[in-house]
This record gives C-alpha cells, structure tokens and sequence, in this order.
C-alpha cells in the first residue's frame, strides 16, 4: 500500500489522538444488478481533497490538524478469487488501528468485521441501509452484497445490529432478522433519537442508499423514502462508545449527479473519522 497524508501533510496539533486509517476497496464483484462500486474509492477521495470543501468535521476537529487521517490508498484486489481477496481485506484491517473503508460493494463489511473481531471480539453494529442484506445467499451467491450481515450472524461476530434506514424488508429478510435477533427502526416516523446509544466495540457501516436518493443519488439501488444526511449525522454523534472501525459502500460514481453523493461520502468520512477521535478519548464535543 502506498501511504499518504492527506491535510497538506499537517501533523495532529495538542493531545495525540491515535491515527484513523483510509483504506480503498475497489471491488464490485459481489453486486447483483449493476457494477461500478469499485470506483468508488477513489471518487470519494477525490472530493475529500478537493478545495470545493474543508477538512473540518461539525464537531470542530479538522482532518490534518486535529485528526491524524492517514490514506493508505486502494487496496489491490482481484474480484478473480474472492477467498484471496477477503484475507488481502482481513491484513489490510490487521494493520490499521483505527481503520475507515471505503466500498465497494457491501460485501466488503463481512470480511472486515470478522478481522476487527478477531482482535477485539463481538461488536455493536449500527448500519444504514435501504436494505437489510441479510439474504442467507442472493442468485447463488453467499458472499453478494445482499448478504454480508448473514455471514456475520454465521461467524458469531455480532452482539447487536442495529438497522436504520430500511424500507425493502421481504419475507425472507423479516425471517432471517428474526432469526438472528437484528433490532430494525422502521423508516416511518423515524427520528435519530430513537436509535439506541450502543455499548462498545461499536462499527459503523454507512450503504449509501440509506440516504434518500435526492441527496445520494450515486448508488446501484436508488430506493425513495430514505434517510436525509442530516439524520444520519445525528445518529451517528449520538454514539459515546469507542468506535472500532467504519465503513461507507456502494458508491457508484457512474450514477452520480456533478459529485453530490462522492461529496456526501466525503462529509461522513470528515463526520466518521471526528466521532471515532472523540469517543477514543471519552470527549463529549
Ligand atoms: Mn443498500
Ligand atoms: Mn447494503
């Protein structure tokens, strides 16, 4: 992996908060209906450098000064052989501390949370998400994108998942959430006050088609009636718990309008990697 900076090379000011890491999966293999995920990456990169915006968070921590933000670039990966693919995830995960991926297709969340498990145990996990991806397989496929969250409950390497966002919900995926005991706020009358504070070791996984398609219309599976950024936001800065890892998938630069849902991916890195610096140290900004 080539390792840069990104924030001009500024190095953390004041109290050393630990480095939060940046890792690129390029990888879409695992879509259903439509590729393009893999570009990601490098899309939501683009924007997060841009001088279009700024590297402060909404908390007052600035990427570069306040938050060590190291970009490990895109991991190489195959989408030839999957099985080589997710232990070249697992290492990548392994190295980092404090990592924040960006997908890629959501599939890439089950390789990750297994290696954050193996260094940290179960975890909370609060995901955003049109869909509840838990297929226990998809046209064939274990391992699609439908279903990364039943290869979780499979692994034993959930304590709680917290679903929000959800508005596809079939018969299958009500069975298998029943199954594994997932705790889904329904998407009517939702509020972000009613999303549980979780206890720690907390992941976030961040589908960018929770977001209501007028605000991230850059994804494969465009679903109305979604989540707006801002509640998204709010849920997340509800959570006090030590964040052990993050991730933001499906972002699909070829369905994009002028950059809006890169722009917005590139925000919740901002909002993500200043949560994760402020629980690591008990702050309560
Ligand atoms: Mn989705
Ligand atoms: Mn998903």
């Amino acid at each position: 992996m080539t390792v840069i900076d990104i924030g001009g090379g500024f190095r953390p000011s004041g109290a050393m908060r630990p480095a939060i890491h940046l890792i690129g999966l390029p990888t879409d293999v695992n879509s259903s209906f439509e590729r393009g995920a893999a570009k990601g990456p490098a899309a939501i990169r683009a924007a997060l450098v841009s001088d279009r915006g700024n590297s402060a968070s909404e908390s007052g921590l600035e990427l570069g000064t306040d938050i060590d933000l190291v970009d490990c670039g895109d991991l190489p990966l195959t989408d030839l052989d999957v099985e080589g693919d997710d232990r070249a995830i697992a290492a990548a995960v392994a190295r980092a501390p404090l990592p924040i991926l960006l997908g890629g297709d959501h599939a890439i969340t089950y390789p990750v949370v297994a290696a954050l498990v193996a260094r940290h145990g179960p975890l909370n996990i609060l995901h955003f998400d049109a869909h509840p991806d838990l297929y226990a397989d998809f046209e064939g496929n274990p391992r699609s994108h439908a279903s990364p969250f039943a290869r979780i409950f499979e692994g034993g390497h959930a304590k709680r998942l917290v679903q929000v966002g959800i508005r596809t919900l079939n018969r299958h995926c009500r069975e298998q959430a029943d199954k594994y005991g997932v705790e889904i706020l329904p998407m009517a009358d939702f509020h972000a006050s009613h999303v549980p504070v979780l206890d720690g070791p907390l992941y976030i996984s961040v589908d960018l088609d929770g977001i209501d398609p007028s605000e991230a219309p850059g994804v494969a599976h465009p679903e109305p009636g979604g989540l707006r950024l801002r509640e998204v936001l709010a849920a997340i800065h509800r959570q006090t718990a030590p964040i052990v890892g993050a991730d933001i998938v499906e972002l699909n630069p070829a369905r994009d309008i002028g950059d809006i849902t890169a722009i917005l991916a590139a925000k919740l890195v901002r909002e993500l990697a200043a949560r994760i610096a402020l629980n690591h140290e008990g702050e309560s900004r």
